[in-house]
């Protein structure tokens, strides 16, 4: 029985708060605070209508820490979520270490005037979380989230070494809009616009960004180009699981968004740099976001399915194998027990298996930590338990490509 106090009233947010009111054994006293009160009033009501459990709500600034602090001195909470945006991860963990409280993300710290995003400020925290006997637990989402549980699993279960990990994102969801990404596009399309690195042999490999296209059939959903890409789990992989040689990412794009995102860039809507327009500054990532759909609109529209998943090579029992461990997860499934489209589900389940590891003791530690640094067993079972079931393939060959 435990009082949590969730920071963001997105997709994730949302999908998150309804999930902790269906065990309320675990998540016994729930607030959700951000920007706009109203955002959080909203999602009150279809947790009170779906599940029957009333929520508290509150404003926040969470850039402004003592303002976050106050919330949390008042709220008491045993855990503070963080599902707001990787602005606000270091001003939360000031906050949460202000109060005495556990922290918990799922997107690594990103300056507003840099596309740049790596753990190193966070990890900078280790100190300071250590020392005040507190946890912070960073990236339960599913990428990162999932994707390492996965790994730490065929690690601890399928294989006796992993030599290769390639993560594999596809969404085959349709939300029926020409242009519109499935969570916050400010953050999507800074990460996707980014150049593509992997892990190869002990260093990064860096290349222009979605240049290497691969097609793939992906079970529950068909064949889809995956490019290689850069994604933050690469970094925590590489650092807590450094036996693997060489480590990827693929996500899925259609070609429709791809020339979108190509004519974006080209007359300078993604830039991050502010210019001047009619007497005042603006940056125009941030302007783009205001014209696009709300990742939280999608639900309503969105038809098909996601597919995440781990393959990884190794040997075993002195014979190399290759694993497939995935999950397949339907958008209007998704949006029927929450709300919310399945990329919003797929990483509010994740946030909040991980805050109960937190609240109920499975995981501890005094410090900052990944998820690669837990055991994955109680993290499995619980996602089949509630609503991202995952399925075991063996392949008959590594990914050769
Ligand atoms: P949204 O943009 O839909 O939601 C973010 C929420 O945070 C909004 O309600 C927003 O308020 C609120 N917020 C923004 N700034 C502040 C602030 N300063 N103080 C308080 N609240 C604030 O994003 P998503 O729900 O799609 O994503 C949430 C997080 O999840 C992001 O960090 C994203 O990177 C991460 N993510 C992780 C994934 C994973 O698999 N690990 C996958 C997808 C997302 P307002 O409505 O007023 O703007």
């Amino acid at each position: 029985m435990s009082k949590v106090l969730v920071i963001g009233a997105g997709g994730v947010g949302s999908v998150a708060v309804h999930k902790m009111a269906m065990n309320p054994d675990i998540f016994s006293d729930i607030t959700l605070a951000s920007r706009r009160v109203a955002k959080c009033d909203a999602v009150a009501e279809s947790v009170k209508a779906r599940t029957g459990v009333v929520i508290s709500t509150a404003q926040v600034d969470a850039d402004n820490v003592e303002e976050t602090a106050a919330l949390i001195a008042k709220v008491k909470p045993k855990l503070v979520v963080n599902l707001a945006l990787p602005y606000q991860d270091l001003s939360i963990m000031d906050a949460c270490l202000k109060t005495g409280v556990h922290y918990m993300d799922t997107a690594n710290y990103e300056p507003r005037d840099e596309a740049k995003f790596e753990y190193g400020w966070q990890w900078a925290y280790q100190d300071r979380f250590k020392e005040a006997g507190l946890m912070a637990l960073l990236g339960s989402g599913f990428d990162p989230g999932v994707t390492s549980v996965f790994a730490t699993y065929i690690k601890k279960h399928l294989l006796d070494s992993i030599d290769t990990l390639d993560i594999l994102d596809c969404n085959g969801g349709d939300h029926g809009q020409h242009f519109a990404t499935n969570f916050n596009p400010e953050i999507n399309i800074r990460e996707v616009t980014a150049p593509s690195r992997h892990w190869a042999d002990g260093e990064w490999v860096e290349g222009p960004a979605l240049s290497h296209k691969q097609p793939f059939l992906f079970d529950q959903v068909g064949e889809k180009n995956m490019y290689l890409m850069y994604h933050e789990e690469l970094e925590s992989l590489a650092k807590f699981m450094p036996e693997i040689k060489r480590i990827r990412f693929w996500m899925t794009f259609g070609d429709a968004y791809l020339k979108h995102l190509e004519v974006l860039q080209n007359v300078g809507m993604t830039r991050i740099d502010p210019v001047m327009y009619e007497g005042r500054e603006i940056i125009p990532l941030q302007f783009l976001k205001a014209v696009l759909p709300e990742p939280a609109s999608l639900g309503v529209t969105t038809k098909g399915k996601t597919n995440i998943g781990d393959i990884a090579t190794g040997m075993k029992d002195g014979k190399q194998k290759t694993v497939y461990v995935y999950n397949v997860c339907d958008h209007e499934d998704a949006y029927a027990e929450t709300g919310n489209q399945a990329v919003s589900y797929t990483t509010g389940v994740p946030a909040m298996i991980g805050a109960a590891m937190v609240l109920t003791g499975a995981w501890s530690g005094a410090g900052v930590f990944n998820i690669e640094q837990f055991d994955p067993d109680p993290f499995m079972d619980m996602l089949n338990k509630h609503g991202l079931p995952w399925q075991l393939k063996e392949l008959d060959a590594p990914l050769d490509f």
